[in-house]
């Protein structure tokens, strides 16, 4: 078994890794960051969850040793699709880097220009960016890329569906063509496949097998539930109280219009919950991140696109409030508790319309999930697919509010205690909503999530 001072790393760097406690090296370390400290070029395909951003930050950080940085020429480039995935190879920086002395920039939208210029004009040795507020500084003529040594793309695929590939092809005729470029994907489609031949010189090939299975550590169970939204919160209410051992819970919805509605709802009912999903604001998604990691918040409803990539160790449980639409979706939900060998649960509510998609999932997963307690055929048939279009109410349904009345309160008090965070919708005036789709589909034009009216508890201890 390889150990990570067999792959070449400084001491330095090493030491960092074993003050992370981190002894063996993951697949993708072991591929990647031999090539990577030798300067050859790299193809890693390999997703989030793998070690891959630790597998291109160690050897950065043991090369940059030599050499320093010049004001406004950055030495090394590294371009993310989102904003949170920014912040965490920067966090991975700093982890990883702390026997370093090193500059580290990040330009990520939703902030002011004005401090990332001071940091770029001191000489940034680490440029972590997304690629709208990258062109956006470099047309403010803050920014040089002919000194850029190391050029990293992540999450290629992720770039491609965001509409980002156009700015990455500018970007990289700004970087001088005898740089190392290190290019991650998590599939290759062939536009990716394209890209990737164009940019990259006889490159290594590491590739980790997609995770098609869940985690043996993870105990999963199907619920049934009626078809309508009340009963389904209901059925996830009584589900999280039954949970003696949950720690914390990712809460996922199929669509962000349920997330913010199963929030409010779980609020209303003193849950310690927060949300996270693509309307929200920078600040008020990172804010809410932090809370999440540092378990001020214990649960955290939230969709699949705001919480791909995500970097959220330890969760206890996840609860998937809808049977996901796309079967790979609910891999990657799984993947989000039983990390590392640790145990974890995870329940699917299933309404007797969700068939099909549990079908495809058992497919994929190659074996048959459990029910905790009755499957479907137990409902009774009033429940069956029966939903008429809602006249929606902020209060929820007459029979909730008569519920909310009755019940016993929940020990797991509400930090907000107030259930005025209905998410405000405004349009972002930054420049990254003009190039292309720069977000999620189908979220644009940008509204800005919590506007001026963020819940108090967001705002509980953030670091940022
Ligand atoms: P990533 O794929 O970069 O998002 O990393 C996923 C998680 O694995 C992060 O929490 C890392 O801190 C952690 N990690 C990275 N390398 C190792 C390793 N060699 N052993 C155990 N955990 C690791």
């Amino acid at each position: 078994m390889a150990t990570f001072s067999e792959l070449g790393l400084s001491q330095k760097v090493l030491s960092a890794v074993e003050d992370a406690g981190y002894t063996i090296p993951t697949p993708i370390q072991i591929g990647a960051i031999p090539p990577a400290l030798e300067g050859r070029d790299l193809l890693g395909i390999a997703q989030t969850g793998t070690g891959k951003t630790a597998s291109f930050v160690l050897p950065m950080l043991t090369r940059l040793e030599k050499g320093r940085a010049r004001a406004r020429m950055p030495r090394t480039l590294i371009l993310e699709p989102t904003r949170e995935l920014a912040a965490q190879v920067e966090e991975n920086f700093i982890k990883y880097g702390k026997y370093h002395k090193l500059n580290i920039a990040l330009l990520i939208g939703g902030v002011s220009f004005d401090e990332q210029d001071r940091k770029l004009e001191r000489g940034a040795d680490v440029l972590i960016a997304t690629p709208g507020r990258l062109l956006d500084h470099f047309e403010r003529g803050k920014l040089l890329l002919t000194g850029v040594e190391i050029f990293v793309i992540d999450e290629a695929d992720r770039m491609l569906d965001m509409g980002f590939i156009p700015d990455i092809e500018r970007i990289a005729k700004l970087i001088p063509f005898t740089r190392q470029t290190l290019f991650f994907s998590a599939t290759m489609p062939t536009e990716i496949q394209t890209l990737a031949d164009r940019f990259l010189q006889n490159p290594e090939e590491v590739k980790v097998a997609p995770p098609s299975t869940t985690a043996k550590t993870v105990a999963q169970r199907l619920v049934a539930a009626g078809g309508k939204d009340f009963e389904k919160r209901a059925v996830l209410r009584d589900l999280i109280r039954e949970q003696d051992d949950l720690k914390n819970a990712i809460i996922f919805c199929n669509r962000k219009r349920d997330v913010s509605d199963l929030f409010r709802s779980l609020e209303r009912h003193e849950f310690n919950v927060g949300a996270l999903h693509g309307d929200m604001d920078q600040r008020a998604r990172m804010t809410m991140l932090h809370n999440f990691k540092e378990g001020n918040l214990q649960l955290l409803v939230a969709s699949d696109v705001a919480a791909r990539g995500l970097d959220i160790p330890d969760v206890s449980h996840v609860f998937n409030f809808d049977v996901p639409i796309h079967a790979e979706d609910y891999v990657h939900r799984i993947g989000r508790t039983g990390r590392a060998g640790r145990s974890g649960a995870s329940f699917t509510l299933v309404t007797k319309r969700d068939g099909r998609h549990l079908d495809a999932i058992e497919k994929l997963i190659g074996q048959t999930i459990e029910w905790h307690k009755g499957d479907v055929s137990s409902l009774p048939a009033e429940s069956e697919d029966t939903e008429k279009p809602k006249a929606k109410s902020r209060r929820g349904s007459k029979s909730e509010r008569a519920e909310t009345q009755n019940s016993t309160r929940n020990d797991k008090s509400s930090a907000s205690g107030s259930g005025k965070s209905e998410p405000k919708k405004k349009a972002a005036n930054n420049n990254e909503n003009k190039r292309g789709k720069r977000r999620e589909k189908g979220d644009l034009p940008t509204p800005v999530g919590f506007g001026d009216d963020i819940p108090a508890f967001m705002m509980i201890g953030a670091k940022r």
